[in-house]
């Protein structure tokens, strides 16, 4: 199962990836940062619905159009998360939500 507390082994995966990223690339770049601040807001407890929209929708962009390897694979466990278990991602947040909301 995958819940909250989940926030924390992303946050150590993504942090690696963070200090792995060369930089060039903004989709990399900007990306990762946003995902470390989402998932740190997630650990602390002050997400909201609106930031896992958001953490899927970078996930996305990074894996579309990032430069290199590292790029596109940094947000697969993410994403994968978000296809298997976007139940339980979202039961910590704010309760019962519409999950069809935001389907790409
Ligand atoms: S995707 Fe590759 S080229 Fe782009 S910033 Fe990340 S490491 Fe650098």
């Amino acid at each position: 199962m995958i819940n909250i507390h989940s926030s924390i082994i992303f946050l150590a995966i993504q942090e690696f990836f963070q200090h792995e990223s060369c930089g060039k690339c903004t989709p990399c770049r900007e990306g990762l940062r946003q995902v470390v601040k989402i998932l740190y807001r997630i650990k602390d407890k002050t997400a909201v619905t609106y930031d896992l929209q958001q953490l899927y929708n970078i996930c996305k962009i990074m894996i579309d159009s990032s430069f290199c390897g590292l790029g596109y694979t940094a947000p697969i466990s993410i994403l994968s998360a978000f296809e298997h278990f976007k139940d339980d991602l979202y039961k910590d947040i704010e309760g019962d939500v519409e999950l069809d909301e935001w389907e790409d």
